[in-house]
């Protein structure tokens, strides 16, 4: 039996106000799943309303009161991990790794931020003996959350911990096709003690849920995961109420490897891109720069491994039907001009991933940068790889793109690696694998977007900064 999901606003379920749900669909399967509330601007004004009321008395807690809340909800995440679990599953069709992976990183941020916020303070400035000056990190009030369905639980909790540590109400909107966790995850915030109003979800499309909310009067901050065309749109309601907005947008990320670098980890680098979420993935590096010497070797090694990865096991299905059709129709429009995949470039006519969504992962080795499938994001498992001479060349195609979100260097020597991370135009640089955790900030330059997610960074920018100063005289 069908069950329907409600909006949690205010610390309770509440039924859509048009009274209609919308469906849901399992890609992995393509089966109808469970259907979630068509939320209504009338249900944002709702969720709006608890969010102002509850938020100054939220704010006026202590950082370590906050924090101590906040760490309830992170045991909530870890405890219900594996159900959790299953409802990403049957919303994205993701392999376990990746699902356990998403909700243990969940749990970390409210974790993470729960600690650094009592680390938290302003400054005294000193004016000189006559003066007391100093500041103070104010909330914004009301943030509103759109978030995307390729980590949608994650990138959930990437906002609503600083946010909420920051001492901010929250409002999310979840991509229409993978809000039930969400929804799930503030019921059980609830139940851990969060107090009512802190955490809504108000689930349905971006123009009937996603616009309103970033529209109302009463929001302060918004802060979005998505696609450009969604961004600019946002970004121009937020310019219009003059409110901040933080867009975590697309990306064509370059990983670059030089001859010097250990082949064999880059390679594993370069296959894990198009296998994690099938390329669903905004910092994902389809771009793989190879110096010339090496770059058929290298080539031919991710293409082995590609060929041997599986459907449902080593990665899951593509999002939609639409994206599905999306990425297929890349793929005919790369054929038709004539270039061919080394590997790859069809969805699977037989076995277990003609059953869901899935597509072969692919790539096309040796093409050119102007062509459309080294400069378009295609948001599948799709790799284009470019050779290069030198250095000089390496950083003058890596930066050869609308985007900036993401950079990877593999290179025996240290000292480039280094150099090119100085010079990638983009909001993080990994040397040979280096790590990106909850820790450290992540964000865009250019088309990618602007503002920083993760490390303390995103704890200050859901606040404000008020300078007070005092005569003493
Ligand atoms: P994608 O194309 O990858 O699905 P979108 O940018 O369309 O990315 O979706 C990301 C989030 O933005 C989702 O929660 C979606 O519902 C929301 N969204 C889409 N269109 C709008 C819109 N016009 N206004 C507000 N939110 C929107």
């Amino acid at each position: 039996m069908t069950v329907r999901h409600d909006h949690w606003i205010g610390g309770k379920a509440a039924a859509p106000a048009g009274g209609s749900y919308l469906p849901t669909l399992d890609p992995s399967t393509r089966e109808p799943g469970d259907e979630i509330a068509a939320g209504s601007p009338v249900d944002v004004d709702r969720a709006v309303t608890d969010a102002a009321a509850a938020q100054p008395q939220w704010a006026r807690r202590s950082g370590a009161e906050r924090g101590e809340l906040l760490h309830r909800v992170a045991d909530v995440i870890d405890a219900h991990a594996a159900e959790l679990m299953e409802l990403e599953r049957v919303a994205t069709g993701k392999i376990a790794t990746q699902l356990r992976f998403e909700v243990e990183q969940s749990a970390a941020y409210f974790r993470y931020y729960a600690g650094v916020v009592r680390a938290r303070h302003g400054r005294t400035i000193d004016l000189g003996g006559g003066s007391h000056t100093y500041t103070r990190l104010e909330p914004y009030g009301v943030v509103a959350a759109i978030t995307p369905w390729n980590l949608p639980l994650n990138q959930a909790c990437r906002a609503l911990a600083p946010a909420l540590a920051a001492g901010n109400a929250v409002v999310v909107k979840p991509s229409e096709l993978t809000s039930i966790s969400t929804v799930r995850l503030a019921r059980l915030a609830s139940e851990a003690g969060l107090p009512d109003g802190l955490f809504n979800v108000v689930t349905g499309t971006g123009p009937e849920v996603g616009t309103p909310l970033a529209a109302d009067p009463r929001v302060g901050r918004v802060t979005f995961t998505g696609s450009v065309a969604t961004g600019r749109h946002l970004a121009r309601i937020a310019a219009d109420r003059l409110v901040p907005a933080t867009l975590e947008l697309g990306g064509k990320s370059p990983l670059v490897v030089f001859a010097d670098a250990d082949l064999d980890r880059a390679a594993a680098a370069a296959v894990s891109t198009v296998a994690t979420n099938s390329g669903q993935v905004c910092s994902a590096t389809t771009r793989l720069l190879v110096e010339a010497s090496v770059h058929d070797e290298l080539v031919a090694r991710v293409v082995a491994a590609v060929e041997r990865l599986t459907p449902g096991v080593d990665f899951g299905p593509i999002i939609t039907e639409a994206q599905y059709r999306k990425v297929l129709d890349f793929f005919a429009r790369t054929l038709a001009s004539g270039l061919r995949p080394a590997t790859g470039g069809a969805a699977y006519a037989d076995g277990p991933g003609a059953k869901g969504l899935y597509i072969r992962p692919t790539v096309y080795a040796g093409v050119a940068p102007h062509l459309p499938v080294a400069r378009e994001e295609v948001f599948g498992p799709v790799l284009v790889t470019l050779p290069f001479e030198g250095e000089d060349e390496a950083l003058a195609l890596a930066n050869d793109s609308e985007y900036g979100l993401v950079g990877s260097v593999w290179s025996g020597d240290v000292a480039r690696g280094l150099r090119l991370a100085e010079r990638i135009e983009a909001g993080q640089v990994a040397v040979n694998g280096g790590p990106l955790t909850v820790e450290t900030p992540f964000g865009g330059y250019k088309a990618s977007g602007y503002g920083r997610e993760k490390g303390i960074e995103a704890l200050h920018e859901y606040a404000r900064v008020k300078t007070v100063s005092l005569s003493l005289y």
